[in-house]
């Protein structure tokens, strides 16, 4: 019997190295990672950068605490804000720590309780967050539930509208749902919600720990809608595979934070910090997020051209990709493992692809040939 604890339901592959999109296991088959380990790794496995940064940090200084100066998440914070209305930044480890925060500064600058949240959400899976979470699967058994949080249907303006009273403290969502079923917010939702918090003075937090640095194409998904969020959180593809976390808010928010407020032992590390900055370094180049969203034009036009229309749906931003099918995909993600391709579900009919963001054409070919297989479509 294994000594750790069931709650994963592992596939029995035992990956063993990686090189930027391809990873190994310890019988020395090779995969495509069209999952980079769910959104992580940005910039590939074993990036030359990345491998240096932790190679250079680790021989000067691992941890010291955020009781002393750090000018390292200092740089780190000016270049998640930089050219952003956003202000401020608190580093942390994970998505989930990065929500919690982003949910405590909410309420404690409104001083109110009401988050509303929406159906196929995804947040976590700390009591806050999952509370937060529009998912039954994931709160099952561990009730009771954090109280205030109003789950309503995403999309959805007329039931948001009669959702919003003066107890409100914020409207919490992710701008493409992503293991909901990667399910983008409508642009009319969007100017809803807007309209909404400016109106009523609510707050808004935007999830971005699945959607953020780089990977809908630009450096945050929320700049291709109207929303201006207050708040935003962030995690996975910051740390290129090293665990960080951060929310970001306003000037406005500042003052709600003050010293002893919120606090997290190993949050903004140096070592997590060195390699933030080289994902960030590197992403956040025009360069780079063009080539992010030609090769999702091209990604999606090979999907679209061997996948029928009638079965299969493409959708999503950037290297952010669902295929959405009539029937329940679990099965083609063992085949196509088996086939050599990793992938992953959203919600029970959809498959996402989520490439490292360093993905190559070639790459893209050959894993839409294996994932057309695998769906049983011939190609010439
Ligand atoms: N928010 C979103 C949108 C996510 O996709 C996830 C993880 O999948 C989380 C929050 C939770 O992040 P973590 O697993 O790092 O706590």
């Amino acid at each position: 019997m294994s000594a750790l604890f069931n709650n994963y339901a592992r596939r029995p592959v035992h990956l063993v190295e990686g090189q930027g999109t391809r990873v190994m296991d310890d019988q020395g088959k090779e995969y495509l990672d069209f999952t980079s380990g769910i959104a992580v790794v940005s910039l590939g496995h074993a990036h030359p950068a990345i491998v240096e940064a932790v190679q250079k940090q680790s021989e000067k200084l691992w941890h010291t605490s955020n009781i002393f100066a750090s000018p390292e998440q200092e740089k780190l914070a000016a270049s998640l804000v930089n050219d952003t209305h956003f202000g401020h930044v608190f580093f942390c480890n994970s998505g989930a720590e990065a929500n919690e925060a982003a949910i405590k500064l909410a309420r404690k600058h409104t001083q109110k309780h009401t988050i509303i949240t929406f159906e196929q959400s995804f947040h976590g899976r700390t009591i806050a967050t999952m509370s937060a979470t529009g998912q039954k699967k994931v709160q099952e058994g561990f009730g009771p539930l954090l109280e205030k949080f109003k789950t309503i249907p995403y999309n959805d303006i007329d039931t948001l509208k009669a959702a919003v009273d003066d107890e409100v403290a914020a409207i919490m969502l992710e701008v493409i749902q992503g293991e909901g079923g990667v399910n983008p917010v409508s642009p009319e939702f969007a100017q809803a919600i807007s309209d909404i918090c400016q109106e009523k003075g609510i707050l808004l937090i935007v999830d971005e720990v699945q959607t953020g640095i780089g990977r809908t194409g630009t450096r945050y998904a929320y700049e291709q809608t109207v929303l201006k969020p207050d708040i935003m959180s962030l995690a996975k593809g910051l740390g290129g595979g090293f665990p960080i976390g951060a929310m970001l808010g306003t000037p406005a928010l500042f003052d709600a934070f003050g010293p002893g407020s919120h606090a997290t032992t190993f949050g903004g590390n140096p070592l997590g910090v060195a390699v933030a900055q080289t994902v960030i370094d590197h992403v956040f180049q025009d360069d780079f997020l063009k080539q992010v969203n030609e090769l999702s034009s091209y990604l999606v036009e090979q999907l679209k051209s061997v996948l029928p229309e009638d079965r299969f749906t493409v959708r999503g931003s950037g290297l952010l990709v669902g295929v959405a099918c009539q029937e329940e995909v679990a099965s083609y993600i063992s085949k196509a493992e088996e086939a050599g391709l990793l992938v992953v579900q959203a919600g029970p009919h959809v498959i996402r692809l989520l490439p490292p963001l360093t993905v190559t054409k070639e790459e893209i070919d050959k894993a839409v040939e294996l994932l057309a297989s695998v769906l049983g479509i011939p190609v010439s």
